[in-house]
């Protein structure tokens, strides 16, 4: 019953919070205003450890250049580039990390799946044995 109340709770919290297209937290990020773990970097896209860790590896892969993509529900054509780039760049972490040999790759798109941050971001997990279905 508290599990399902947490997970009621956040939910609520998550609908609560609406993509706006503001500048969010991860833009203080990519400008090193806030500091965090970067784990790679290159001239596109930007990837540091999660500060709530879900598992032994939890790695975000960001876009330096959001342009509109808040959410991967929002994506356009002209977004397939920088799409293919972080799916990438989420295996190059993996590799680095030591994870190749299983890990998740996440995306929340909009309230209802739990997003909380709307600059997109991939979730790169592992380091434990994962469960499916996801919550
Ligand atoms: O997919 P969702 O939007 O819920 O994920 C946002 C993620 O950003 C969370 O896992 C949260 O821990 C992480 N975060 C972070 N540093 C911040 C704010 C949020 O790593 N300053």
């Amino acid at each position: 019953v508290n599990a399902r109340n947490d997970e009621e709770a956040s939910a609520k919290a998550a609908a609560a919070n609406v993509d706006s297209g503001a500048p969010t937290i991860f833009d203080k990020i990519i400008a090193k205003e806030i500091p965090s773990t970067i784990v790679y970097e290159d001239e596109k896209v930007l990837a540091f450890r999660d500060i709530n860790p879900q598992a032994p590896v939890h790695v975000l892969v960001i876009p330096k250049f959001r342009d509109g993509l808040t959410q991967l529900g929002k994506a356009e054509a002209r977004h397939e580039e920088i799409l293919g780039h972080l799916l990438y760049a989420s295996k190059i972490v993996a590799e680095k990390e030591g994870i190749l040999d299983g890990f998740r790759v996440v995306i929340n798109s909009g309230p209802t799946a739990c997003q909380s941050v709307y600059h997109l971001h991939l979730h790169v997990l592992g380091g434990r044995q994962m469960k499916w279905p996801p919550g």
